[in-house]
């Protein structure tokens, strides 16, 4: 050993600035395809204490996982690569111990959209932005009820119909909730709402998903701004007249 308690000397230094810094800092994950709600959203929380780190769209997102867990994801569903519906599936099965609110302006109703696996749903350009801040503390303060609830959860994987392949065949692309690997599979029915099972190709692990027959998965034209709602974007009345 070499010093008397046992603690080398960097190890002595780290320990000495964490019992100096304060209070743990709650850490939260903006994700969204819009740079100017990053930078709005990031601006609000950071003003009340918070870390905040920002992600441009899901798969970006799950790279930022990879470093550091927040205790709340903030994320748009309408987004290209990989959307909303889709990551917020991921983290529910991966990482049930963070809570999460889903933002979009192509809802109009306060309500989480059907099959959505969120927390809180916020509407972007309609809610009051105080609101969001309010959302997060809650979900902060009551993050191990719901770890436990997300637990008990079983989390489908939501799909984007990416369209037809050479042979006129519509397809899917599947991201495996394991392994993070994506392989596409035929489409037979083409308006299947109901949740579906099939086996990684990569490791075998049985994938639940349910096929997201949104028209878009991109956000609202840019003159679209965060500030206006977008009636009706881009998001099927099917899917939101779900029960
Ligand atoms: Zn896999």
């Amino acid at each position: 050993m070499n010093s008397r308690n046992g603690i080398i000397p960097d190890q002595r230094k780290c320990f000495r600035i964490s019992l100096m810094s304060k209070p743990l800092t709650h850490r939260i994950l903006v994700v969204d395809d819009e740079e100017s709600v990053r930078v709005v959203f990031a601006r609000l929380l950071q003003k009340v204490g918070y870390e905040v780190a920002t992600a441009e769209n899901g798969f970006d997102a799950l790279l930022k996982l990879k470093l550091l867990l927040p205790d709340v994801i903030i994320s748009d569903l309408n987004m290209p690569q990989m959307s909303g519906f889709e990551f917020l599936s991921v983290v529910r099965r991966r990482f049930p111990q963070i809570s999460v609110v889903a933002s979009s302006g192509a809802y109009g109703s306060k309500v989480v959209p059907t099959g959505v696996l969120a927390d809180v749903f916020f509407a972007k350009g309609q809610d009051d932005p105080k609101a969001l801040v309010n959302s997060v503390a809650d979900l902060i303060r009551t993050s191990a009820a719901r770890a436990r609830a997300h637990q008990e959860e079983s989390a489908p994987v939501w799909i984007p119909r990416n369209g037809k392949d050479s042979n006129g065949i519509p397809y899917i692309v599947i991201t495996c909730t394991e392994c993070l690997r994506s392989f596409p599979l035929n489409v037979t029915k083409e308006d299947d709402s109901e949740v579906l099972e099939t086996l990684c190709l990569f490791c075998s692990n049985t994938v639940k998903y349910i096929i997201d027959f949104s028209l878009s998965v991109t956000s609202p034209p840019k003159a679209l701004s965060p500030s206006i709602r977008a009636p009706g974007t881009g998001v099927s009345s099917r899917l939101l007249a779900n029960p």
